[in-house]
């Protein structure tokens, strides 16, 4: 069933004491538009209400984990409002520039990230094919990743003059030296070489992806639930010491100036790149292949 079927666009699935929560709009890439990240908040509240359920997975299906934010597909839908059940701003629709922007990406981007960071029950992110910009985001909002050998992490933004996506966790989930390298380039992290940064826990083969990562999710949930909670919340307070709350803040004011520069001397905040345009220009930059 596809999308314009009416398919819901995140599936939730619960199996013995783990949530799978998967990213549906595989015919673009799992791009996310608001309903997904709306959909996600919800799947995440549902497992986090669910006594029985002790560990949350949160993968993407078909080819590809995730191509990013949704900045060109039928659904796109940055015009609309949802109904928000954490305040973190004001509803951007109806408003202008930097009044807008600020507001909506406030809370679909870094403020639902960031609540989602702090849910307190382990989350483990599955990832095949491509993990792109905002695709990054949700990932590196999981405890950690269990990445397929043809997985591959990407964040190409820098080119439309922006320094990275919202959720600025380079810097933390990487060293900031291959933190640069990776954003400087846009070019494709392999799951092999994300590994050997720590940004990746383990790469399996494809086939055994999901195997891997059920028996991984079945091991934790027999930590007892506060345990869990607990160490979660103290590895979370140690990164958070390492300045990367703080940190993220700060470029979350670098980012809206890029969109702003953009808005101001362009003809819009992404400095004119669309989904297609920033694949071609990918696919130049790399010399060859397909980008996703
Ligand atoms: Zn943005």
């Amino acid at each position: 069933m596809s999308e314009q079927d009416g398919a819901p666009v995140v599936t939730y699935e619960v199996r013995g004491p783990v949530a799978v929560v998967r990213l549906n709009r595989p015919e673009y890439t799992n791009a996310q538009n608001s309903k997904v990240t709306y959909a996600l908040d919800a799947a995440f509240t549902r497992a986090v209400n669910d006594n029985d359920v002790k560990v949350i997975v949160l993968g993407g299906n078909g080819e590809h984990f995730c191509g990013g934010h949704d900045i060109g597909t039928p659904g796109r839908d940055i015009d609309q409002s949802f109904e928000r059940k954490a305040v973190i701003w004001y509803d951007h629709v109806d408003k202008e520039g930097v009044d807008s922007r600020f507001a909506r990406e406030s809370e679909v981007y870094l403020g639902m990230c960031r609540r989602w960071r702090e849910i307190p029950k382990p989350m483990i992110a599955m990832v095949q094919g491509a993990c792109i910009a905002g695709g990054l985001m949700l990932a590196w909002s999981c405890d950690f990743i269990i990445a397929s050998d043809d997985a591959f992490f990407s964040d190409p933004v820098v080119r439309m003059g922006i320094p990275g996506v919202e959720y600025f966790a380079h810097p933390w989930v990487m060293n900031p030296r291959a933190a640069k390298e990776f954003l400087y380039t846009g070019a494709r992290l392999s799951a092999q070489r994300a590994e050997a940064l720590g940004m990746v826990n383990h790469v399996v083969p494809r086939a055994d992806l999901e195997t891997e990562v059920m028996a991984t999710a079945e091991r934790i949930a027999e930590m007892p639930r506060l345990g869990l909670a607990l160490t979660k919340k103290a590895v979370n307070q140690a990164e958070d010491l390492m300045g990367m709350r703080s940190g993220m803040d700060s470029v979350f004011g670098l980012h809206h100036a890029a969109h702003a520069h953009n808005a101001e001397v362009g003809k819009d905040s992404l400095a004119g790149l669309d989904a297609r345009g920033m694949a071609a220009a990918n696919k130049k930059a790399a010399g060859e292949g397909d980008e996703a």
